[in-house]
């Protein structure tokens, strides 16, 4: 029941709405790629479109244009193994009160045995936490009640990781978790002094491939209603479980290079990433090249501040989806040969700095340093834009069990034999913050510091353990303690 994805709301009375969905989820589509779909609705009824694949695979021009509407939702949804099926794909629909309601979810619940308890549901006949909440609410929305308030009753029971768009028939509406792991904008169509309709989105560029207007982050713990009376907003949560802590590997790898986060172009804050990192790990090489994609902005930061050469070492097949979010160990293997291809005329006789993002099970990379060496660089120095990967993630990501991630039990000079690198640095967490320009705005960071923000499963069995004084940047150094620079020499 883990879930990266992607959602989408758009109320925009005279638009064409199903168009405008789907040219959102096709910008959200690197969140998920399993499952897309929409809820369409004109006022009165709701249809509700959702099938296995890409957005581009579930609808075609023919169905888009047979979706009138005022507003509408939208998904695309990735999920764990196993449970990458039909009756998982979003949105979740529920026919109570005059025309039923709609919810897209991003993100992961972690108490979801109490709330089946509560729902009087049997754990095993709950389809997905989001399909739990859909129940809980439907429970609630009793004709007079509003979505709203089933919603301001339902959330404070949730715990975990939510960005919800929901619908009904005639209103939108957005809510983020108290801490809010996963990001959601508010957008406007139209001037400011006359808008025409309102978007939420996970990311900035959903909003700018329909023309939209950034209005503004939802803000942890906020509910934000949009109908015919305009925007609404409303704290939704009591002001101690309040606790900015969005995902910083929404920077280092989720998010898009062209998204906006916390204020800042997600592209630049990866660069300087990279220039931090030439700074704490310099290395004598001929080239830098990153593993693309999301390793080519550090790359390119690591390039300008050492002075070596940024050069292209790989060749990426852009019809693929990134391995990291592909399920399934056996077609995680099989995806990197069939995504990466080495530049041989760029890497002969060169010794190289490959700067990647993250390393998470270690088998995407192990073979990817095989390709280069057998492409003929004489020397590997590899450069993490990150820390050691070595909790799992509650909170929305599809990570594997704790003795599965590379860095849960070995050393860094471990890691680099099992790669077959020459040398091995990650970025440390003091400047991954730093990279970010807002170090001070709120981030979990629990996979690198095993200092989890919120409840995590019973069933996990981690204690949550408190901050160390100094923060974050106090926790890194109990996280990485030995985890710094070894060098093949
Ligand atoms: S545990 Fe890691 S991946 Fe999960 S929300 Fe926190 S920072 Fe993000």
């Amino acid at each position: 029941m883990k879930e990266a994805c992607g959602v989408f709301g758009v109320y925009a009375p005279g638009a064409p709405v199903a168009q405008l969905t789907f040219d959102g989820l096709y910008a959200l589509q690197h969140r998920g790629q399993e499952s897309a779909g929409m809820a369409v609705s004109d006022t009165e009824a709701i249809t509700v479109v959702k099938d296995m694949g890409l957005v581009t695979t579930v609808f075609d021009e023919r169905t888009v244009s047979c979706l009138p509407g005022d507003l509408a939702i939208g998904h695309t949804r990735y999920s764990t193994t196993g449970s990458s099926t039909w009756r998982n794909a979003q949105p979740v629909f529920r026919p109570t009160g005059t025309a039923g309601f709609a919810l897209a979810h991003n993100g992961n619940l972690t108490n979801t045995e109490a709330l089946a308890e509560a729902a009087g549901m049997l754990p095993g006949f709950v389809a997905s936490d989001s399909d739990l909440v859909a129940e809980l609410l439907a429970q609630r929305q009793k004709p007079g009640v509003s979505l709203e308030a089933a919603l301001a009753e339902v959330l404070p029971m949730l715990e975990g990781a939510f960005s919800f768009v929901l619908l009904d028939a005639t209103g939108v509406v957005g809510v983020r978790d108290p801490n809010g792991f996963r990001p959601l904008c508010l957008g406007r169509l139209g001037p400011e002094e006359d808008p025409s309709g309102w978007v939420l989105a996970s990311e900035t560029p959903a909003l700018d491939v329909i023309g939209a207007s950034f209005v503004r982050e939802v803000g942890p713990g906020e509910m934000v209603a949009i109908d015919a009376d305009g925007v609404r907003s409303e704290q939704v949560f009591p002001a101690e479980r309040v606790d900015p802590r969005l995902c910083i590997f929404e920077f280092v790898y989720f998010a898009r290079p062209d998204s906006r986060l916390y204020g800042r172009e997600v592209h630049g804050t990866r660069r300087r990433m990279g220039e931090l990192l030439a700074t704490q790990a310099p290395v004598e090489a001929d080239m830098v090249m990153g593993v693309p994609d999301s390793g080519l902005p550090a790359a390119e930061g690591y390039a300008l501040r050492s002075g070596i050469p940024y050069g292209q070492g790989l060749v990426k097949n852009r019809y693929i989806g990134r391995t990291f979010i592909t399920p399934g160990q056996e077609a995680r293997a099989a995806g990197v040969r069939r995504k990466l291809n080495p530049l041989r005329e760029n890497i002969t006789g060169k010794r190289l700095v490959v700067v990647d993002d993250s390393i998470v099970r270690g088998t995407t990379t192990r073979s990817m340093v095989r390709m280069l060496r057998e492409a003929g660089a004489v020397e590997v120095h590899l450069r993490v834009s990150s820390p050691p990967f070595g909790w799992p993630c509650f909170y929305g990501i599809d990570t594997p069990t704790r003795s599965e991630l590379l860095a849960s039990s070995r050393t860094v000079d471990q890691i680099r034999e099992y790669l077959g690198v020459d040398s091995i640095e990650y970025l440390t967490l003091e400047n991954l913050l730093m990279a970010t320009g807002v170090a001070d705005a709120g981030f979990c960071s629990a996979c690198l510091t095993g200092h989890y923000p919120a409840a995590v499963p019973a069933e996990a069995g981690i204690e949550l353990a408190p901050l160390p004084a100094g923060g974050l940047a106090g926790a890194d150094a109990l996280a990485v303690a030995g985890h710094r620079s070894i060098a093949n020499a």
